[in-house]
């Protein structure tokens, strides 16, 4: 027995996007609730389910970052951050050259 199941997925995401803004203010779900006209239940699912999506981005961008082609050598590295493609070996030539 859920009214939620009336919001089409379009629906669904404008909610969370509503939540999320409510949210970053810490704004509690009961309040949020109150505010968007929703009941509690709801409020406190969509929360849950934005959780859960975010840990799976988290997740999902560690794993992008895990080993990566050097863009000069080829070679499979694990780079300190995103923006990092070069290994340390050619990272260092580079760095002599210059
Ligand atoms: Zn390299």
């Amino acid at each position: 027995m859920s009214i939620s199941v009336q919001y089409s997925q379009a629906d669904a995401e404008t909610v969370r996007q509503r939540i999320a803004v409510l949210r970053e203010r810490n704004v509690a779900a009961k309040l949020i609730a109150s505010q968007l006209g929703m009941n509690l239940e709801d409020v406190r699912a969509h929360l849950k389910e934005m959780r859960a999506q975010k840990a799976q981005e988290r997740e999902r961008a560690k794993a992008a970052i895990k080993l990566r082609p050097c863009l000069r050598c080829r070679r499979e590295f694990r780079p300190e951050h995103k923006g990092n493609f070069m290994c340390s070996g050619c990272k260092s030539t580079t760095a002599g050259l210059a």
